[in-house]
């Protein structure tokens, strides 16, 4: 451990004769750096933000941190795949912050307290239309909502949420949480029109019921492969199976069902149809495991449920009751090559789980627009080629998650907002990153990650019960303390307490510290000694 320069020897004014002089050469300034969480984010959160105020048990204030930027914090401590973890500076110290477990708590406590959203913003008298009430589209209503615009959401399902009720699994996703996060939205004055399909966007731009309109529509049409096939073989697609399942529905699938794919989907439909009945399901997949693009927690899942996998395979046939499935081997450059042996598999049934396109009919006789690889070309701002007209989510080319969907709907939002007002939204300047070179970690006592509980395996497979349950309040509070407050002033005191010019004037709770450089010498003590990177050094021309 190394020695820390603690120098407090001085009582508050009483080095009065130290006044500087001219000779200082460097001056530490107070700086706000953007933690890598925050920028990880697709939603773009203020993660540090609300995990600081959770930390003294200010639940509510954090939650309204959160809910700028997205309204759904319940349903993603749920379902996130938490980018914003896989870079914590806190992963270098011990274990990464459990951010994803905070947000859950903070969402299910604001469920349970009832709160809601506000609206102060004054009513512009102007009328967006959202079409699609997945992630993406009710985001951008519930932003669009809080500048003070009309919204209505058309919807062509018989409940919202998109893939959120129609994809995720209630085992993951329990309707009762996501429905408590929609409604909120709807209380906030955001008419939702389901059974409501739009199929010509061009009529309703230029019908003048609308000022502007967000597209949302995601990527509903399961991807089909050209699988020889006996005609008494059952082919199904993955979507289907879920979207059945969530109507009411559920899809006969038989005791032997087999998976195609890798992503999570796959492992979705293969953890339903156990918990369906399924004696067994089994993933076939054309690669190995480190290859799969299904996230690595629910794989681990779908393994202790029984699923199985058939990794480094290709379905050739099918038929009723059998497939026949080719081997794989991976070449020189670890790319999947048939190698021409095959072996028999017991199916029933065969669920294609090969990726989804949008539907784009809606968007016939639309002019201007750039549709390349099925998906619409829209610009920094969410807007397409359509003045107008903005797009997001899984019909636009990114990352499909919800996440991503949502953090669309709220750029978009500032941007139909700009437009609808003929001006530019320009967001604020991001401060520089605070990389975990910047933090003086010896401060932070190893403290482990706190594991949130899981339903026993042997539950799992008979019911759709949620199976990773949420932390207590006494562990969400130990593990939002656990952040570094990376690259911003948690009010620690060290640089008042190291000081040894007693130049650091503290300004009160919430108010920080400010350096009285009459009497600072530059030492820069005060830099090396701050936990969170949140000092720097400056030369007397104001250059770092
Ligand atoms: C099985 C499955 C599991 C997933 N699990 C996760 C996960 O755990 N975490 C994660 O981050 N992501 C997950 N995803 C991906 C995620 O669900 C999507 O990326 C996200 O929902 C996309 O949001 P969206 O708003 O663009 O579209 P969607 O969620 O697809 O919503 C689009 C909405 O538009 C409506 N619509 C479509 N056409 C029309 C029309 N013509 N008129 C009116 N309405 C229309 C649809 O009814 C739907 O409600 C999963 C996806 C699937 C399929
Ligand atoms: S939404 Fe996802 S990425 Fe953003 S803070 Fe939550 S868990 Fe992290
Ligand atoms: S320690 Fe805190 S501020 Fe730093 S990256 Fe992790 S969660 Fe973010």
């Amino acid at each position: 451990m190394r020695d820390k320069p603690f120098a407090i020897t001085l009582d508050v004014g009483s080095s009065l004769a130290n006044k500087t002089g001219s000779w200082r050469v460097e001056r530490p300034v107070y700086v706000d750096l953007l933690p890598p969480c925050n920028n990880a984010c697709p939603a773009g959160e203020n993660v540090q933000g609300w995990l600081y105020d959770a930390e003294d048990g200010s639940y509510e204030r954090a939650w309204r941190t959160l809910m700028e930027d997205n309204p759904f914090p319940a349903v993603m401590g749920r379902v996130c795949y938490h980018p914003c973890q896989t870079v914590c500076n806190r992963g270098q110290v011990d274990e990464v912050v459990g951010i994803n477990s905070v947000e859950r708590f903070l969402g299910d406590h604001a469920i349970a307290q009832g709160w809601s959203v506000p609206i102060s913003a004054e009513q512009t008298g102007k009328h967006v239309l959202v079409v699609g009430a997945g992630p993406s589209g009710l985001s951008a209503a519930y932003h669009l909502r809080r500048l003070g615009h009309d919204v209505t959401v058309r919807d062509a399902g018989e409940a919202a949420g998109g893939m959120m009720r129609y994809g995720i699994p209630k085992y993951r996703l329990p309707r009762a949480v996501l429905d408590a996060e929609i409604a909120r939205i709807v209380a906030m004055g955001v008419r939702i029109e389901l059974n409501h399909p739009v199929s010509d966007v061009e009529a309703l731009l230029v019908g003048g019921d609308f000022d502007a309109v967000f597209l949302a529509v995601g990527a509903q049409i399961g991807k089909h492969a050209d699988i020889p096939a006996g005609e008494a073989a059952r082919i199904l697609d993955a979507v289907g199976v879920l979207h059945d399942l969530e109507g009411g529905q559920p899809p006969l699938l038989g005791r032997q069902v087999a998976v195609y794919g890798g992503g999570n989907t796959a492992i979705d439909v293969a953890r339903t149809a156990k918990r369906l009945g399924a004696e067994q399901a089994v993933i076939v997949y054309r690669r190995t495991r480190d290859r799969m693009p299904a996230n690595d927690s629910e794989v681990e899942e779908a393994l202790e449920e029984g699923v199985l996998m058939r990794w480094l395979s290709t379905v050739k046939y099918a038929d009723a009751g059998r497939l026949v499935v080719e081997r794989m081997e991976l070449d020189e450059s670890g790319f999947p090559v048939p190698t021409g042996e095959v072996d028999e598999l017991a199916a029933d049934s065969l669920v294609l789980a090969l990726g989804q396109e949008t539907d784009l009919t809606l968007l016939d006789g639309v002019p201007g627009l750039v549709v390349q690889d099925g998906v619409v070309e829209v610009d920094e701002t969410q807007m397409t080629g359509r003045r107008g007209l903005f797009a997001g989510g899984n019909m636009v080319p990114a990352e499909r998650t919800v996440t991503v969907a949502i953090g669309h709907g709220k750029k978009a939002a500032r941007n139909i907002d700009a437009w609808l007002r003929a001006t530019t939204y320009a967001p604020a300047d991001k401060h520089p990153l605070a990389d975990y070179a910047r933090l003086n970690t010896w401060y932070y006592a190893d403290a482990p990650h706190a594991v949130r509980p899981r339903l026993e395996a042997a539950r799992r497979t008979t019911t759709f019960d949620e199976v990773v349950h949420g932390l207590d309040e006494a562990s969400a509070l130990y593990e939002a303390r656990r952040c570094l407050s990376c690259g911003n002033c948690f009010e620690c005191d060290n640089c008042f307490g190291v000081c040894p010019d007693n130049a650091v004037l503290k300004l009160g709770p919430g108010n920080r510290y400010e350096i009285d450089l009459e009497f600072c010498k530059g030492c820069g003590i005060c830099v090396e000694e701050c936990p969170s990177g949140s000092i720097l050094m400056v030369s007397e021309t104001g250059q770092p």
